[in-house]
């Protein structure tokens, strides 16, 4: 693994630090507050070719490798998390899933337009009673003629709001647990398909959260993705990349920690000196800088060994689990360092710490991180198990 960026990640490394500076930071506010969708920054996102990173050019995608779209993620991520989980969650839950497991015909129709940024996309795998244990998930498919019918509630989908398609992991064999899901294209406006609650969350505002509901729900028999019965391994091939995804996230937001507390510690001065002096304060600098560099390692070694085709479940599982408590070490930091300051919305340290906290939840919680990472390690131990 070279550590140094190539030539082309350092060029997108620089067109998205310039793009989230000076076109997703002076919003990133307004989007918090408001918890209005950046249309416009994603959009402009899709002409950058942030909405199909990793998708091949003739694919409509920017053909890039996966440090790229860790890099992309992070740099996105400084400016607004809720950004970054929008193009994270496109890119990782549904774009990459359809460019691996779609027939010709379903990258025509669908993973052109995902990849060029035309259609926004979502995964519909949590339900009510299947969160952690993803192979409990009730939502039933059943093959009616040429036509599939999906009945079920998919719960917590980023991007439902406004995705104009849904990968859903359905339940096509009853008999059978994770063997008996497939996954399926679901276009947002299939007959039967609508939208439940939208969430009200602590943070990342911006980002839709949806209830998605399928009452006899037709789709196509041809919309199955992958083989039938295989729907469980579309989705964890998904999540080990979408961790990649979410722990460049918590990169960024620590980041955007570090460098405020930086800039705030230089400036604030009590006792006659600036805070920075303080060796309280540099200690606590110190750590944040530290851990955010170890966390991007972890991250750029997943990203690697994935560009490189090896197997990297538990290096994304670690990547995620150590970024998430990364990010959420930084910014109660954060907060402390800017004192009453940080308590305030006046300074962003507020939103850093109300976006840290999910990204030790969705895409598997850090129990479930801790789970992959120990069942790799135990694996001939627990083998028949
Ligand atoms: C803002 C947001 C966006 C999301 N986006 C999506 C999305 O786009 N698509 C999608 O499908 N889902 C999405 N999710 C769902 C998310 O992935 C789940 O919330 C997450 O996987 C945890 O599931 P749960 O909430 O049901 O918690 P539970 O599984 O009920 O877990 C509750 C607690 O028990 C712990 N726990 C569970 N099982 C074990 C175990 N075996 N050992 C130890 N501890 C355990 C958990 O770690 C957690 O602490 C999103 C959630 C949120 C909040």
């Amino acid at each position: 693994m070279d550590l140094k960026l190539s030539e082309e990640q350092k060029l997108l490394q620089d067109m998205v630090r310039d793009f989230a500076a000076n076109e997703v930071s002076p919003k990133a506010e307004h989007i918090d507050r408001t918890g209005e969708y950046p249309k416009e920054i994603i959009a402009k996102a899709s002409e950058l070719g942030l909405m199909g990173v990793e998708v091949p050019t003739e694919w409509d995608g920017a053909g890039m490798d996966a440090v790229c779209y860790a890099i992309a993620i992070e740099e996105l991520s400084v400016a607004s998390a809720a950004v970054g989980v929008i193009v994270s969650a496109h890119n990782s839950l549904c774009v990459s899933p359809i460019a691996k497991f779609g027939t010709e015909a379903q990258k025509e129709k669908y993973l052109k337009p995902l990849a060029a940024g035309k259609m926004l996309g979502c995964l519909g795998l949590t339900e009510p009673s299947a969160g952690s244990d993803a192979a409990a998930v009730k939502t039933k498919a059943e093959l009616k003629g040429d036509k599939w019918i999906l009945n079920g509630t998919k719960l917590f989908i980023t991007n439902g709001k406004e995705a104009g398609v849904s990968l859903v992991i359905a339940r096509t064999e009853p008999d059978q647990t994770h063997r008996g899901l497939s996954a399926f294209i679901v276009p947002c406006d299939a007959k039967g398909f609508s939208l439940g609650k939208q969430e009200e969350k602590m943070g990342i505002h911006g980002s839709s959260t949806m209830e998605l509901i399928f009452e006899d729900c037709e789709i196509p028999a041809d919309h199955l993705l992958g083989q039938r019965g295989k729907g469980f391994n579309v989705a964890m091939y998904t999540l080990d990349g979408g961790r990649i995804g979410i722990a460049s996230q918590a990169v960024g937001i620590a980041r955007a920690a570090l460098e405020a507390s930086v800039n705030f510690a230089k400036e604030r001065v009590q006792f006659g000196k600036p805070i920075a002096t303080f060796q309280a304060i540099q200690w606590m600098v110190a750590n944040m800088a530290t851990e955010i560099d170890a966390a991007r390692l972890l991250v750029h070694r997943a990203a690697w060994m994935k560009k490189e085709g090896m197997p990297y479940s538990p290096e994304s599982a670690m990547a995620k689990l150590y970024a998430a408590e990364v990010a959420q070490r930084a910014v109660v930091d954060a907060v402390q360092i800017h004192g009453g300051y940080g308590y305030v919305k006046d300074y962003p340290v507020e939103r850093y710490y109300r976006d840290a906290k999910i990204t030790s939840i969705y895409e598997g919680t850090s129990e479930i991180q801790r789970i992959v990472i120990a069942n790799n390690i135990f694996k001939d131990t627990l083998k028949g198990k």
